[in-house]
């Protein structure tokens, strides 16, 4: 499969030069380029096309089209995608302009085009100005805000989920599920497709992110998750003793973290109590079926099954979810899933790791009475090394309580030994 970046660096090889598509019949044309960059990377041609039509065209292909919203500046295309824009030529027809993208932002975008300049006849011998000069009939570097862009559309990439395909994902009415999917909550449930959201486009998927319900009703539990219910909060599964359920289908964004960029890349599995607080504990058996799914999403994105990839909700932003999960087990047992063991055994509840030396290198590092941000300050501790002997995470921190017995301090501000 391909990749944006083998897109663009294949653009890129084409700089100065007249690339043409045998299907059009018209040599050096904007769309000529962009057909020729189709036609390499996918089973896909856009001939013969106007510029104008060819996010019809794309469409028409089962590719994936964006239009461009000028009221949404965080909607912008990504390296890769080749962008259509209105453009009008000499004989006042507008046939439109094409070219990919290299590099975009809210402002604008860095591209490579050909025949930038379109069509011009000044001498009237029937052949475009452009491919008589040698200038505009050739892909060149070119910038250019949004104005008269009418949208983009993108080859099929790698980190895209793809329907049913041999890693196991299924489509279910248009949302991307893993195949161990045991239920589907027919519900619409808030995600970056709900009305009034922007800017929540998914990213490269490479994190879970592990949730607890805070109850012991899974259908509490999602029923906060609806569009319905105004809460504005959902994920994309949600674990109970031996089933699966799909909520929101992985290639959307799910509000589930409390941060934008991390709901944009990750996807959100919450997991129903098997007790109430404080322990906040979930079963064995949904301790097995999130274990399984973990392995079946790291394995189709290629996410390596690893504490720093499987993450609590608590790493992201400041709560206690989730709860009573021991993610030191349920990493474990998904590498087992993976490794093809079974995750029969259970597990043993993980031991603190034992003490360790951090470095301290700031001056103003407080020294708090317990974990959490909302403790008293008991001073700050001096520039040295300091031993370890525990660690949490409250209020999106890591906090390592002193060995000295002093208190706690955030270890985001120290190097570890
Ligand atoms: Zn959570």
């Amino acid at each position: 499969m391909t990749t944006a970046q083998e897109v663009v660096a294949y653009a890129k090889s084409k700089l100065n030069q007249k690339v043409t598509v045998p299907t059009n019949p018209y040599g050096g044309q904007c769309v000529a380029f962009i057909d020729h960059i189709v036609q390499h990377f996918s089973n896909k041609n856009l001939a013969y096309t106007n510029a104008i039509d060819c996010l019809k065209k794309a469409k028409s292909q089962g590719l994936e089209v964006i239009y461009n919203n000028p009221n949404d500046v965080n909607l912008i295309p990504k390296a890769g995608d080749f962008f259509v824009m209105s453009s009008v030529a000499s004989n006042g027809v507008d046939y439109g302009h094409i070219g990919v993208v290299v590099s975009a932002d809210t402002k604008g975008m860095t591209t490579l085009e050909q025949n930038i300049d379109g069509y011009s006849d000044k001498n009237r011998n029937g052949i475009n100005d452009q491919l008589e000069i040698g200038g505009g009939g050739y892909v060149r570097n070119n910038k250019r805000s949004y104005a008269g862009v009418t949208g983009w559309f993108r080859l099929p990439y790698d980190n895209k989920p793809k329907p049913t395909t041999s890693t196991g994902a299924i489509n279910h009415n248009g949302e991307i599920y893993s195949s161990l999917t045991t239920h589907f909550n027919p519900n619409v449930m808030y995600s970056s497709l709900s009305k009034g959201v922007t800017g929540y486009s998914r990213m490269k998927i490479d994190r879970i992110v592990i949730h607890h319900n805070m109850t012991t009703d899974k259908n509490i539990a999602m029923q906060t998750w609806y569009e319905s219910s105004k809460n504005w909060t959902s994920a994309h599964y949600e674990i109970a003793d031996n089933e699966i359920w799909g909520c929101v289908g992985e290639q959307h964004s799910a509000f589930h973290s409390g941060d934008s960029t991390m709901n944009r890349r990750s996807i959100g599995i919450e997991h129903v109590n098997s007790t109430w607080g404080p322990d906040w504990k979930i079963s064995e058996a949904t301790y097995k079926s999130s274990a399984k799914l973990i392995a079946d999403i790291c394995k189709r994105y290629n996410i390596p099954i690893d504490a720093k990839h499987i993450i609590p909700h608590k790493h992201v932003s400041a709560t206690e979810c989730p709860g009573g999960i021991d993610m030191a087990k349920l990493i474990k047992m998904a590498q087992e899933v993976s490794k093809g063991g079974t995750v029969a055994k259970p597990a043993t509840t993980q031991k603190p790791s034992g003490s360790f030396r951090v470095k301290v290198s700031v001056n103003d590092l407080n020294i708090r009475k317990s974990p959490s941000l909302k403790a008293g300050k008991k001073g700050f501790i001096k520039k040295g090394v300091y031993t370890i002997t525990e660690t949490t995470w409250v209020d999106g921190y890591e906090w390592g309580k002193l060995k000295s017995g002093a208190g706690w301090i955030a270890l985001k501000y120290t190097s570890r030994l």
